[in-house]
């Protein structure tokens, strides 16, 4: 039943994908669908890998840990996308292929000194606030710059782009146009930002036709969350 629906549900999301990639004249394989699967059981998760789906993420550091604790091991790859607070950076560091919400500077430093002291690299994004939403964390797009040439001169942390959560009043294609700007400019400084996270079930076409190669989706792979 469950399966029979994250099913239908994966096929209709990557046929859409699909559709806005071949608008935008991208090739799809260059767009990753992150299922976020924040609240729903473990099942879910199996569900859609069953159905071929290899990336998830989790907001909160504790379900991340309790995904990772599953058993049996449920096989994927985790992403996370939350807020991330100091004191919890262990039960991410070093756990999810990638973190996209490096939203401060004291969060850079407290994933890279222990990274680096382990001799590993973790993958991160820096999270922009690019409508100046103050309910939302991140660097200004002013500040964005700055933070991008300081934390990849720290060792134990590698950045490989900028993800951002438009607000609720803006225009999502004005935020993912400015947004595609920035990573435009920083890359030419630095070739290794290249990624744009951005997009959620509402308006994840919007962000593949301004350049998104990570978009970040629940409700429409999952259905309505219960929070
Ligand atoms: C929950 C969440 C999503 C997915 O949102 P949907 O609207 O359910 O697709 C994406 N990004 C972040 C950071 C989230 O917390």
């Amino acid at each position: 039943m469950i399966t029979d629906d994250i099913t239908a549900r994966l096929t209709d999301v990557r046929s859409r994908v699909a559709a806005a990639a071949e608008r935008a004249g991208r090739s799809p394989s260059g767009i990753t669908l992150v299922a976020v699967s924040k609240t729903f059981p473990d099942d879910h998760i199996r569900a859609a890998k069953q159905a071929g789906q290899l990336d998830f993420g989790e907001s909160r550091p504790q379900a991340l840990d309790a995904r990772l604790e599953a058993d049996p091991p449920l096989g994927v790859r985790w992403h996370f996308v939350g807020r991330l607070q100091r004191n919890k950076v262990d039960l991410v560091r070093g756990r999810a292929t990638l973190i996209h919400s490096v939203d401060r500077m004291s969060l850079a430093t407290a994933i890279a000194e222990p990274s680096a002291a382990e001799g590993r690299v973790q993958r991160v994004l820096i999270q922009v606030n690019i409508s100046d939403d103050p309910a939302k964390g991140g660097f200004s797009p002013e500040e964005t710059h700055h933070a991008v040439a300081a934390v990849r001169e720290m060792p134990g942390i590698s950045v490989q782009g900028l993800m951002t959560i438009p607000a609720l009043d803006a225009d999502p294609d004005q935020a993912f146009s400015r947004m595609r700007s920035l990573r435009d400019d920083l890359r030419r400084n630095f070739p290794e930002v290249l990624h744009l996270s951005m997009g959620m079930s509402a308006d994840f076409e919007s962000a593949i036709r301004n350049g998104a190669t990570l978009i970040r989706v629940g409700t429409a792979l999952f259905g309505p969350r219960e929070e």
